[in-house]
C-alpha cells in the first residue's frame, strides 16, 4: 500500500462568513489534507505539532480514519496554532484576522522511521523551515508536493524559495501565484514558477476551478457550481489532500493521471465548502462523492460539431 506523509498545521480556527461565525473549531492545513486523503485506501501519517490544549476528541477523528499520528508532537503547557479569518461577501476572498504560531514557532519536526520511505510527501502550508527539514529526513520519495500561502511569502521568502526549488509539484492560489512570480497572466506566472523548480504547477482559483501546468501543456478543471457555499476554509487543503491521496492510491504520477487527481481534488473540495470548518469532511458519504464525480464529467464533456 502506498505511503503518504503529510506535513501541515493541526490547528484551532475561528471563522466568520456572511452566514455566521464559529468559535475555536478544528482546523489546520494538515487536518484538511489528512481528512481528504483518508478517502483513499492508502497509508497516511501526519508530522505536525499541537499544544496540550488540543482536545483528544479531535485527535480521535483523525485516528478513526487511520491517519497515523506518531509524528504529531504534543507540547506540554503549549498552545496550539490558531488562525482566524473573515470572508467577504463574494466568499472567494478573505482577510486573516489573526495568526498565532504558538507551538509552531519552535517546532523541530521528526519524521517517524516508518514514514521515511514514503512514496509521496505532501508539504502542507506551514513554516518553510519545517518543510525543508521534513524533506531532508525522507529517502527519495517519488513525488513531493508543496502548498504554501502569502503569509510565508511575506515573512520567509528566501527560505520558501529554497523549498520551491526542491519540489515536484506546487499548488498555490491565483493571487499567490501572481505575488510569487510578479506576473499577472497565470500562464506566464506558472512558467516563471516552473523555472524556480517544480515540474508541475497547480493554480487554484477557488470557485473558478484549478489549472495544471506541465511543460507547455495546460489542463483546466472547473469547480462544481454549488447551491450552497457556507465556508471555503480548507478548500485548498482538501483539494491538495484529494490530489495526493488519489495519486498515492493509483500509484501513477504521470501528467495524464495528474489530470484525474485534479478532478478528485476539486470534487472533494466541493464538499468541504458546504459546511463550516471540517464538518462536511467528517461525514462524507462515499456514494455522494462518486455521484458528484459523475456530475463533474457531465459538466465538462461535450462533443463539438464544426459549423
Ligand atoms: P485554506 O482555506 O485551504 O487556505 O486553509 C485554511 C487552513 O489553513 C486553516 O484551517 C488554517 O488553520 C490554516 N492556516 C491559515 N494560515 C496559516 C499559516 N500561516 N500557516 C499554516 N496554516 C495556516
Amino acid at each position: 500500500m502506498s505511503k503518504l506523509l503529510i506535513v501541515g498545521t493541526v490547528a484551532f480556527d475561528a471563522i466568520e462568513t456572511p452566514f455566521g461565525k464559529t468559535d475555536k473549531i478544528l482546523g489546520g492545513a494538515g487536518t484538511y489534507i489528512a481528512l481528504s486523503a483518508s478517502q483513499f485506501d492508502i497509508e497516511s501519517g501526519i508530522v505536525s505539532v499541537i499544544g496540550d490544549d488540543f482536545p483528544q476528541d479531535y485527535l480521535d477523528l483523525l485516528t478513526d480514519r487511520n491517519v497515523n499520528l506518531e509524528g504529531l508532537e504534543i507540547v506540554k503547557g503549549g498552545k496550539t496554532f490558531f488562525w482566524s479569518g473573515r470572508y467577504h461577501n463574494d466568499m472567494n476572498s478573505r482577510d486573516t484576522l489573526d495568526t498565532q504560531l504558538n507551538v509552531l514557532a519552535d517546532f523541530q519536526p521528526v519524521v517517524p522511521d516508518h514514514f521515511k520511505d514514503s512514496d509521496i510527501v505532501m508539504l502542507g502550508n506551514l513554516h518553510p523551515a519545517v518543510q525543508l527539514s521534513v524533506m531532508e529526513q525522507v529517502n527519495n520519495p517519488r513525488l513531493i508536493v508543496l502548498d504554501t500561502m502569502n503569509f510565508w511569502m511575506d515573512s520567509e521568502l528566501e527560505l520558501l524559495k529554497q523549498v520551491i526549488s526542491k519540489v515536484d509539484v506546487i499548488t498555490i492560489n491565483d493571487e499567490e501565484a501572481r505575488q510569487l512570480s510578479g506576473e499577472y497572466s497565470l500562464v506566464k506566472a506558472a512558467r516563471k514558477i516552473r523555472d524556480m523548480g517544480p515540474d508541475y504547477v497547480v493554480i487554484k482559483k477557488g470557485e473558478h476551478g484549478a489549472l495544471l501546468f506541465h511543460n507547455e501543456e495546460m489542463f483546466f478543471a472547473p469547480a462544481l457550481p454549488l447551491e450552497e457555499v457556507f465556508d471555503p476554509t480548507g478548500a485548498g487543503d482538501t483539494f491538495a489532500g484529494g490530489f495526493v491521496g488519489y495519486l498515492a492510491n493509483s500509484d501513477d504520477i504521470s501528467f495524464e493521471n495528474m489530470k484525474n487527481a485534479v478532478i478528485y481534488g476539486s470534487n472533494l473540495a466541493s464538499f468541504c465548502v458546504e459546511k463550516f470548518g471540517a464538518e462536511k469532511m467528517l461525514h462524507l458519504d462515499k456514494d455522494a462523492v462518486d455521484r458528484r464525480l459523475e456530475s463533474f464529467k457531465a459538466l465538462t464533456q461535450f462533443e463539438i460539431k464544426l459549423a
